[in-house]
């Protein structure tokens, strides 16, 4: 029988429908739904197809989570064989063919150090559970109560991982500040800046009148995605990694976002050679099925049969997807595309940026860019901050590869922008956001203010895909910027 194509009108009327209802019916809690009203029907690499017919270059990718792309050939064919195999589906946190073949692969991207005396910790399927089992190990393990986490942090929407993240409020965790070159806090930015927040940390830790008792970890993201794209300095990562070694303080890297490629090295603390004693891994590693894990040193090992349980543990689907992802990112060295790729893009931004006052930054590590936007209109706004965007809100970031001394090799005009920063502009990189969707591209934003455009576009993307992406946020921005100060 033949099928008829449903008219434009009654397509449009369908994805309208569907809009409709969805806004009826589902939490005003819901998020990415509310800024992009669109019913993704098909997808294929960098590209959905909406219900509407409308087609979308994708450089949300899932919040990061889509290291291959929509549907993968590679990806599409691990679920099949296992479809097609009778394997059970689910299995709790039992052994099986393919757990043990996602384990192997997993260890095998690892760091050496830690994959010689590793462990591994299957969680809920989400990155907040693993952060969760991540706490609560190194709580074990130390004996010790209290954690210090980072200005800017996302770690998740659970108990645990929000207050460890940078909208908290609460006195368990200790705050110390995250590095940044752009809305420095002690304003200077650089590796003077990054130095100054590591003694910072020194000093909170070794006053025994500072308040923060010795803590039983401290966590940190190598690149703050959420918190606005903010790429750690190598030497101050090193620097966390002697100042926790020499006080037996566990560090936690959370590479749920930064993770299998993405930056330009496999795992993000690769950059700087630290090997951290815990690793928290989601998004990417279970090739956009729901999959997370927390990776330890042997010797943390000490917690109870059951001390993080969970009935969703074994998804046999994700597990087959994720090896297959990891596999393939590893043998193309898609780690490396990504790192030359965002180099090449964050050259152009920047030359974009020299066109337009209102990019007060350009930032990012490989494949996770961030482009600032400010208000030019408001002069003298050095180191303003505004309100905080709280803990949930998309990111922003900073940096070349290199970390704080990128911005000292920054174009004169935006190592001038940097030193002396506007107020962010989160209206206007919300109309950036609309204006890319009307031009078929699909951005994040985030930020402490919300005032970041972020891309974080799939490892596989060609140089074609790459000009494109960014010929059409160059046009909404050009765009957003007349309706703003038209
Ligand atoms: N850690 C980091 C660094 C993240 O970026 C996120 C999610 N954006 C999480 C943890 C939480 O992961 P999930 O949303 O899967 O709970």
């Amino acid at each position: 029988m033949a099928v008829t194509e449903p008219a434009p009108a009654a397509v449009s009327a369908a994805h309208e429908g569907i809009l409709r209802r969805q806004s009826a019916r589902e939490s005003a809690a819901r998020t990415y739904a509310r800024a992009l009203p669109i019913v993704p029907v098909r997808a294929r690499g960098l590209t959905i197809e909406g219900a509407d017919g409308q087609r979308y270059l994708d450089c949300l990718s899932g919040a990061g989570t889509l290291a291959l792309g929509h549907n993968h050939p590679v990806v599409l064919e691990a679920i099949r064989k296992v479809l097609d195999s009778g394997a059970p589906l689910h299995v709790l946190d039992l052994a099986t063919p393919v757990k043990d073949a996602f384990t192997t692969e997993l260890f095998r991207t690892l760091p050496r150090e830690l994959a010689d005396r590793g462990r591994i910790q299957f969680c809920g399927p989400a990155g907040t559970d693993a952060v969760e089992a991540a706490l609560k190990l190194v709580r074990t393990a130390t004996g010790r109560e209290g954690m210090v986490a980072f200005t800017g942090a996302y770690h998740g929407m659970t108990a645990g991982a929000l207050e460890v993240s940078g909208g908290a409020r609460d006195v368990r965790v200790a705050r110390l500040p995250y590095p940044q070159d752009y809305r420095c806090p002690f304003g200077i930015g650089g590796a003077e800046g990054a130095e100054l927040a590591a003694r910072w940390t020194e000093s909170l830790l070794d006053d025994p009148k500072s308040g923060v008792p010795r803590p039983a970890g401290m966590i940190l993201e190598p690149v703050q995605g959420e918190g606005g794209v903010i790429p750690a300095p190598d030497d101050w990562l090193r620097r966390m990694r002697e100042i926790t070694a020499a006080r037996s303080i566990p560090l936690i890297a959370d590479e749920v976002q930064t993770g299998v490629g993405r930056t330009g090295t496999f795992w993000a603390v690769e950059h700087s050679g630290v090997v951290p004693d815990v690793m928290v891994l989601s998004k990417a590693i279970g090739g956009s099925l729901p999959l997370a894990v927390v990776i330890y040193r042997d010797d943390l090992d000490v917690w109870s049969p059951g001390a993080h349980a969970g009935t969703f543990r074994g998804n046999q689907l994700a597990m087959a997807a994720g090896a297959a992802t990891l596999a393939y990112v590893r043998e193309n060295g898609l780690a490396e595309r990504a790192g030359v790729l965002g180099t090449r893009m964050l050259t152009q931004l920047r030359s974009l940026a020299a066109e337009h006052p209102c990019i007060g930054d350009v930032r990012g590590r490989g494949l996770m860019i961030g482009v600032e936007l400010v208000d030019p209109a408001c002069s003298g706004g050095a180191g303003s901050l505004g309100d905080s965007g709280g803990p949930g809100g998309p990111g922003g970031g900073t940096g070349t590869p290199g970390g704080a001394s990128a911005v000292r090799s920054l174009p004169a005009g935006l190592l001038d922008r940097s030193l002396r920063p506007l107020p962010p502009a989160p209206e206007l990189a919300a109309a950036v956001q609309r204006e890319c969707l009307s031009r078929g591209l699909i951005v994040e934003l985030g930020g402490r203010h919300s005032s970041v455009v972020r891309l974080l576009p799939p490892l596989t993307i060609t140089d074609e895909q790459a000009a494109a992406i960014l010929d059409r946020l160059a046009d909404a921005i050009s765009a957003a910027e007349r309706q703003h100060h038209g």
